[in-house]
């Protein structure tokens, strides 16, 4: 095991570095050797999460870091992460300058000692697997999404189901009754250009020729959908919810980005009462106009409920903060709620027993980081895959209620298209959260709950699933040596 070298490579967005370190560590506790690329400014704010547990616990982890080259993809400087982009218009220069890390990688990874055993990267970039094939080193993709969002996508594709005229249609196929429409679609609610459909495509086309998948959800969770996936990818293997290998508190707390200590939630947490609090937030890219947040804002405010409300550095515009001091809200709620500007301990806010609900934009990490708290949802899912997870947490798994969003939006179209949720709508959700169907809803995540915490453990679903990709990292050296 301890010649074991695994060279893990994410897309620099929180979403893909977060679950592929919380895998490292998984690894790296199984004795293997764990290296994770990443960028200067990226190295900055994850040492913590890699270095305090690979300290305490004698893990082998190390960043290796590599410069970013996004002047050259015309990206202002520092612009290491697609959480600094000013807007999601330049999500394609980001691919670019990704694309570019291709030369100095392969330079990296030849000269790595020991040798790499394996490649696990999180599917955005079509060069890993040339590098892979060139030096001989089997290449797994991590998955951040779904297997229901893998089957899915693959059926819309098969079937045309989307091709209808009429304002929403059913997914052939499955089990489930899911209804969408076509404003909800991937390609509906990302910036669509030629470029862009040009880049998917080379990482798709990278993607099918990966030796195994890994997914961040768990057996359990969606029976169904991982055996479907099965027929359609050569090896599948579900090793999550990785976020459970976070056991510590400050393992919790140091994941993605640093928070001030005066936006520490969790002394004021341990003020409320069990399962009384809201919390929301949406992620690390969603782009809120300033109408909408207002409305999110005066909805938290109408429901009576005590709540967590973060909202993102980019969306904190100055017209946000006159209009926080000028309406009064943070005034009128102190004491029931605080505002988070920026970053929240998201991990430890959810497992702190005083979360009653959490209103979440529906990106598969946070989905999936409820289900292992046992906290039911609030839907409010804006772009890509997020209507699928929408659909999945309120008709599949039956632990969500959602605010009512109809159509995706993107970047800030939003103002062109007006507010996309009413305050009375968050209101609505929030109280259904509160009520009877909200307490049912609270017992299904408890039991789902229990079963993420059960795949995790020894003998469970996805700890196997773990051995099983390092006996085939086993078998894919000796292939190569024979
Ligand atoms: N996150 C966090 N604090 C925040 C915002 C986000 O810890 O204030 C973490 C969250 O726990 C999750 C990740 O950032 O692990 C966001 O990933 P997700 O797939 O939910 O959404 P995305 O950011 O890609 O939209």
């Amino acid at each position: 095991m301890e010649k074991l070298h695994f060279l893990l490579i994410p897309l620099m967005s929180q979403s893909h570095i977060i679950p592929l370190t919380d895998f490292a560590k998984l690894l790296a506790k199984r004795g293997v050797t764990v290296s994770i690329i990443t960028t200067p400014s990226n190295a900055d704010r994850y040492n913590d999460s890699v270095k305090i547990p690979a300290a305490k616990s004698n893990l082998k982890i190390q960043l290796i870091t590599v410069e970013f080259p996004c002047q050259q993809a015309g990206l202002p400087h520092g612009c290491e992460n697609m959480d600094s982009l000013a807007s999601m218009d330049l999500v394609i220069d980001f691919f670019q300058a990704s694309d570019m890390l291709r030369e100095p990688l392969e330079k990296i990874v030849s000269q790595l000692d020991p040798k790499p055993s394996c490649i696990v990267d999180t599917s955005a970039f079509s060069w890993t697997q040339d590098i892979a094939t060139k030096l001989h080193i089997p290449r797994y993709v991590f998955q951040t999404v779904s297997c229901f969002t893998n089957v899915i996508s693959h059926i819309l594709k098969e079937t045309k189901a989307a091709d209808t005229d009429s304002g929403t249609f059913l997914i052939p196929r499955i089990p489930d009754n899911i209804e969408l429409r076509k404003g909800q679609l991937m390609e509906n609610t990302v910036k669509h250009s030629d470029k862009w459909v040009g880049i998917m495509d080379r990482i798709k086309k990278a993607h099918d020729l990966a030796r195994g998948n890994l997914i961040n959800s768990f057996e359990e969770l969606e029976p169904w959908y991982v055996n479907e996936y099965k027929k359609l990818r050569r090896a599948v293997w579900c090793v999550g919810p990785v976020s459970l290998c976070n056991r510590e508190t400050d393992e919790k707390r140091n994941r993605g980005n640093r928070f001030s200590s005066d936006q520490d939630c969790l002394p004021w947490l341990d003020t409320m009462k069990p399962r009384s609090v809201i919390y929301a937030c949406f992620g690390s890219l969603c782009q809120i106009s300033p109408s909408q947040l207002k409305e999110i804002g005066l909805g938290l405010e109408a429901s009576n409920s005590p709540f967590i409300w973060v909202i993102r550095g980019i969306n904190f515009s100055s017209q946000v903060e006159k209009w926080l001091e000028e309406d009064g809200l943070e005034e009128r709620v102190k004491g029931r709620a605080l505002i988070v500007r920026g970053w929240a301990p998201q991990l430890e806010i959810l497992s702190h027993p005083s979360i009653r609900g959490f209103m979440t934009h529906c990106g598969w990490n946070s989905a999936l980081e409820a289900v292992s708290a046992g906290v039911p949802m609030i839907t409010f899912p804006m772009f890509a895959e997020q209507f699928f997870n929408e659909k999945f947490i309120v008709k599949v798994l039956k632990i969500g209620v959602r605010v009512g969003v109809e159509v995706g939006v993107n970047s800030w179209q939003e103002e062109k298209k007006g507010v996309m949720v009413k305050r009375e709508q968050v209101k609505n959700a929030i109280d259904c959260l509160m009520g009877d169907e909200g307490e049912e809803m609270s017992k299904r995540a408890q039991k789902l709950a229990e079963m993420a915490k059960k795949a995790g453990e020894e003998g469970g679903s996805s700890s196997f699933n773990i051995s099983l990709l390092i006996q085939d990292v086993i078998d894919a050296t000796c292939e190569v040596k024979m």
